[in-house]
């Protein structure tokens, strides 16, 4: 029989935000702010209607305590079981197989077993705190959790290219790692088209801020973000801007525009028009054929990008992520289709699989019966199989 740590532990909780970047998937999440100090850009719905507020030091820490009691619970049940250091996968299994363990335990037992170690700072712009409150929360997390590896969180470039490198210093030497930022565009048409709210100098500012200051830097770019109207200038001063500030990483996350968006509306009054998934990926191919003179790691890891492989080293790999994007381009319509319904279907991920008999029988067959079903229209099929994870 496996030992047990008694109900009333099991209730403990604390506060977390809506979301964090795909690549801290499996961080632990902790919330510093609550929403969007801006809450403007007319691409975003995730915080609209939500109001901003800074939370204090104390219920941060109030927040953090709590999860290192999670974190001690965790570490009984394991050494009950006779694990002595490391987190088993029979106890995780326990974890997740009783109901008398909340949503708090089994995040907190998956990041003790895959001892990724990574935290993400909620929600959207954590600096607009005070360097201190930020530094001292920062410290007490990692005085109270061991294990941590890496700690990161999303910064407006206002905000930060505001700041004083020594608050930014102050804030790294405290333990932050990494600054997600999302850009979206170097494009100040685009920027004041989506109320970004931040010029495309500021953007520049910002970043080399935060790059001065020995944070990792992670910049998110949306292609597509400028529709056709704006797609030319979008790409080219976006690859311009980031040329200046050299990031870390650079990653793409593809424009889908949610019902409940401001731009929905400019989309539907004509004002905005999308690109195609085919004009998007040329979009994309002019932007990184112009990044130069830097040494950025281009991710493609968001859900929305059509071409996950399209990823590498700069300069490197310039030439690879370029050649998988003409590839594409080059497929025959019926093949692109195919990828597309694939991809955004979720049978496949790379361009390659196409050529697999199985995948390949599957889509055709799909391609096939769907379309009577919906009155021909392929292209709206895969909108919503797109849209699907907006
Ligand atoms: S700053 Fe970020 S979270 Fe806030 S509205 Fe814009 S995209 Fe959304």
């Amino acid at each position: 029989m496996p030992p047990d740590i008694g109900q009333a532990m099991k209730q403990i909780a604390f506060e977390q935000g809506p979301i964090r970047p795909p690549s801290e998937a499996g961080s632990l999440l902790f919330r510093f702010t609550r929403n969007c100090p801006w809450n403007k850009c007319s691409f975003c719905t995730v915080y609209k209607g939500k109001e901003f507020s800074r939370r204090s030091l104390d219920e941060i820490k109030g927040d953090i305590d709590a999860a290192a009691e999670i974190f001690q619970d965790l570490r009984t049940l394991s050494s009950g079981m006779g694990f002595v250091g490391g987190f088993p996968r029979e106890a995780l299994e326990i974890v997740f197989s009783s109901t008398r363990y909340n949503d708090f335990y089994r995040q907190a037992a998956l990041w003790l077993y895959t001892g990724k170690g990574s935290v993400f700072i909620q929600d959207a712009n954590s600096f607009v705190l005070p360097a201190s409150v930020i530094s001292e929360a920062i410290r007490h997390l990692k005085r109270k959790i061991p294990g941590i590896t890496r700690i990161t969180s999303y910064g407006r470039s206002g905000t930060l290219a505001r700041m004083d490198s020594a608050e930014l210093e102050q804030i790294r030497k405290a333990g932050l790692d990494r600054v997600h930022i999302g850009m979206e565009s170097g494009s100040d048409r685009v920027l004041k088209l989506i109320r970004k709210g931040v010029s495309a100098k500021r953007q520049v500012e910002a970043g080399r801020k935060v790059v001065e200051a020995g944070m990792e830097l992670s910049e998110y770019i949306m292609p597509g973000l400028g529709g056709k109207e704006i797609s030319e200038d979008h790409a080219r001063e976006s690859a311009r801007v980031l040329n200046e500030i050299d990031p870390h990483f650079i990653r793409l996350r593809s424009l889908r525009i949610p019902s409940r968006a401001p731009l929905h509306d400019e989309w539907r009054s004509g004002r905005f028009t999308p690109l195609s998934d085919d004009e998007t990926a040329a979009e994309i191919r002019l932007f990184i054929s112009l990044l130069d003179g830097i040494s950025s790691q281009v991710k493609s890891d968001h859900i929305m990008n059509l071409l996950e492989e399209v990823e590498g080293k700069l300069p490197e790999e310039k030439d690879k992520m370029l050649a998988t994007i003409d590839r594409y381009l080059a497929m025959p319509d019926h093949e692109r289709l195919l990828f597309r319904l694939g991809r955004r279907g979720g049978a496949l991920r790379r361009l390659d699989e196409i050529n697999d008999p199985a995948i390949r029988r599957r889509l055709e067959t799909a391609v096939r019966d769907l379309a009577p079903e919906s009155a021909g229209d392929i292209e709206k099929l895969i909108k919503e199989l797109a849209d699907q994870y907006i």
